[in-house]
């Protein structure tokens, strides 16, 4: 069987609820066959590409660890086989496990950091090679406020956070050249049930806009970062946080 060249894939990690949802739908809406990965809620999944496909849009939900070396490298190359390119990569799956630093276990520091940069460089590097051979595509990773601001009980996190704008403005400075974007977008406090347990009310007193995001307000601006409209942006990290510095 031939590869698809009808439509362009693309892949969002995390894509089944909260932001990496609507980051699929967006991704949909431009056009993308779009590929979501998650890891074990598989209700979700189901529930995202039923919207998807009830918005005209075409896609498929991938069961995987992203801290899983050989499965992220799977993954990949089943949408290789089928796809000559995959246009877009968003590296949005994420987990807190949150504590004290002097109370953090190893098992609270290694989970973070492995889903976030162990599952940046597993999805990120076989993606990007078959990239550089087509000379276009575009990497949109998602921080968090915390990578920059640091937050009381969230050093795992914010490391992590912090990591992946270090490892993409590097990225960004190798792959340039060849056509290939690389940014991030940085989330402030938004809607979903990553948030659950924190201190909402709170919170919203020190965010100027006063209120907490929703996920298509990050969504959006991921969209912008992989259109035609931002082919002059890479290496950069665009806040979206009701105003937090
Ligand atoms: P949710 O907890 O709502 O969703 C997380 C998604 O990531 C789910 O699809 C989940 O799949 C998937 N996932 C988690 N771990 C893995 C893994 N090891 N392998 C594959 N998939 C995994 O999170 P949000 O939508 O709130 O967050 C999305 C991103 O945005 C995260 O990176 C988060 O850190 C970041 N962010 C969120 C903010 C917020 O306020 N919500 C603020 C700043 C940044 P499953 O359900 O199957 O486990």
């Amino acid at each position: 069987m031939g590869k698809r060249t009808d439509k362009s894939a693309a892949i969002v990690t995390g894509g089944s609820r909260g932001i990496g949802r609507a980051i699929a739908l967006e991704m949909a809406t431009l056009g993308h066959y779009v590929i979501i990965t998650y890891r074990s809620n598989d209700a979700a999944a189901q529930e995202t590409l039923e919207m998807l496909r009830n918005d005209g849009g075409e896609g498929e939900a991938v069961k995987f660890d992203v801290a899983d070396t050989a499965a992220a490298e799977g993954c990949v190359t089943s949408v290789l086989e089928r796809f000559d390119a995959i246009e877009v990569l968003v590296n949005n799956a994420g987990i807190v496990s949150d504590g004290l630093f002097v109370m953090l276990s190893e098992q609270d520091w290694d989970s973070v950091i492995a889903t976030t940069l162990k599952g940046f460089y597993n999805m990120t590097r076989p993606v990007v090679r078959r990239m550089i051979r087509k000379k276009r595509g575009s990497v949109v990773s998602i921080s968090s406020v915390a990578g920059s601001m640091g937050n009381r009980g969230q050093a795992n996190y914010a490391a992590a956070k912090a990591g992946l704008v270090g490892a993409s403005k590097s990225l960004a400075a190798e792959v340039a050249r060849l056509g290939i974007r690389v940014n991030v977008v940085s989330p402030g406090l938004i809607e979903t049930e990553m948030i659950h347990d924190a201190p909402v009310e709170m919170i919203k007193g020190i965010i100027p806009m006063q209120r907490i995001g929703r996920p298509e307000e990050v969504a959006s601006v991921v969209s912008f970062l992989c259109s035609p409209g931002a082919s002059y942006i890479t290496g950069q990290v665009i806040s979206v946080n009701g105003g937090m510095c």
